[in-house]
């Protein structure tokens, strides 16, 4: 079988469900093992969701966003890229990311060696290309770097070489989320690589820096016509950052929340103050919770809230979680819980079957530009097979919106099925 030949470094083919395929250090990944049906201790339902979206689909006059998750083209992406980094890993079952390419064949047979850059985005591509939203964010799940200086007690380290940006450029990707559990994976030089490839990318990032003003500072996109767009990304230790990946005056590394507290919303709504000019919309980026479950915790949602009420936010973009997560409208404002996965290696490995990992959602929030509400949210089903993007099939499709309405009932969300499996929140 193909997988044979390939170069992994391991003396057994170890059994699929020993692969990790949760990006946490182990000891969160135990911590979360929890059931998560203690659910549902959230708060109540306030008034202010009963305000619904009107029933549109998208317009010109809206300023428009592409959101999704985590975007990892690392490790094993990386390996089908024109330029693999060195393939060495120090994970506990894996030792080279060809073999994450090897259980992907495995499963959904030989995949082409290598691809063009824009392969990985598939049929996104198109729907990019036919909506041509005014702003595109993803949360960028993997450093961009040539650094071996790997980060010890991770179980999983992610890393792309710089000369495979062009994959990310392929989407035409303007902002990249940076304060994650893996942009520090390789060590301040690969934090350092991973900025500069970027930047030299014409992407800009928010969320990681040389200091704590690099990385809080936000990412600017001025939009014609419709004003500015302001990108903020923070991380939370709760997705598994390690305490000592924050930045500070001195030191390079990520925008770090030190907590929910009222004290963190102080901060940032001082931050974003100093920077939004009357109109701006503020997305607040937050990479949060475990990579299972669907359980909000209240003081996710209790900090979402009075994002929203006392900083200025305009939208949250919240990612961590392997699958989507429950929707919320909170006062006419966009709150995405968890974007679920976009791009990752994860296929052919098993566990963690039942939430369909491999289903990801393309968001495409319509923003009034005069009031900063939301005017309307589509999102487009996709299934990632063959480490790339396809349109899910019709049931896919239901499945997701099953899910989304499961966990937007308490919320106060639902959406509907439109035509070509699209779903538009109501
Ligand atoms: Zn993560």
């Amino acid at each position: 079988m193909r997988y044979r030949k390939a170069p992994i470094h391991t003396s057994h083919r170890p059994k699929r469900r020993e692969f990790i395929i949760s990006s946490l250090t182990m000891g969160l990944a135990m911590s979360l093992s929890l059931p998560s049906t203690r659910a549902d201790k959230v708060m109540p339902v306030v008034q202010e969701n009963k305000g619904r979206v009107p029933k549109t689909s998208a317009r010109a006059d809206l300023l428009s966003l592409f959101l999704c998750g985590d975007v990892m083209a690392g490790r094993g992406i990386d390996q089908i890229l024109p330029h693999p980094g060195n393939p060495i890993l120090y994970e506990r079952y894996m030792k080279s990311a060809s073999g994450y390419v090897a259980l992907a064949e495995d499963a959904n047979g030989t995949l082409p060696k290598p691809v063009e850059y824009a392969y990985i985005w598939g049929e996104a591509l198109a729907e990019l290309e036919s909506r041509q939203p005014d702003v595109r964010i993803i949360n960028l799940e993997t450093a961009v770097t040539r650094s071996d200086e790997v980060e010890a007690g991770k179980a999983v380290n992610y890393r792309m070489h710089p000369d495979n940006i062009g994959s990310i450029s392929a989407a035409k990707i303007d902002c990249c989320a940076l304060a994650n559990n893996h942009v520090l994976d390789w060590g301040y030089a690969g934090l350092a690589e991973t900025l500069a490839a970027l930047k030299k990318a014409n992407i800009k990032t928010a969320g990681a820096g040389l200091n704590i003003r690099e990385a809080r500072a936000p990412v600017i996109l001025p939009v014609s016509g419709k004003g500015r767009v302001l990108v903020f990304s923070f991380g939370s230790e709760t997705s598994g950052i390690p305490w000592s990946w924050g930045a500070s005056e001195n030191k390079p590394g990520v925008d770090l929340l030190r907590g929910f507290s009222a004290k963190t919303i102080r901060v940032i709504a001082d931050v974003i103050s100093r920077e939004k000019r009357a109109n701006d919309v503020v997305v607040m980026s937050i990479h949060w919770g475990g990579n299972w479950g669907y359980e909000v915790p209240a003081q996710h949602r209790e900090f979402a809230h009075r994002l929203i009420d006392e900083a200025g936010v305009d939208i949250i973009h919240g990612h961590s979680s392997h699958h989507v997560k429950g929707i919320e409208v909170y006062r006419q404002k966009l709150i995405l819980y968890g974007c679920g996965d976009f791009l990752n290696d994860y296929e052919g490995i098993s566990g963690h079957e039942s939430y369909r990992g491999d289903l990801a959602l393309m968001y495409f929030a319509g923003i009034d530009p005069a009031t900063n509400i939301l005017a309307d949210l589509c999102m487009v089903p996709m299934q990632i097979r063959r480490f790339r993007l396809n349109r899910a099939s019709g049931n896919d499709a239901l499945w997701l919106k099953d899910i989304l309405n499961r966990e937007g009932k308490k919320f106060g969300t639902w959406v509907e099925s439109e035509a070509d499996n699209m779903l538009m929140l109501r």
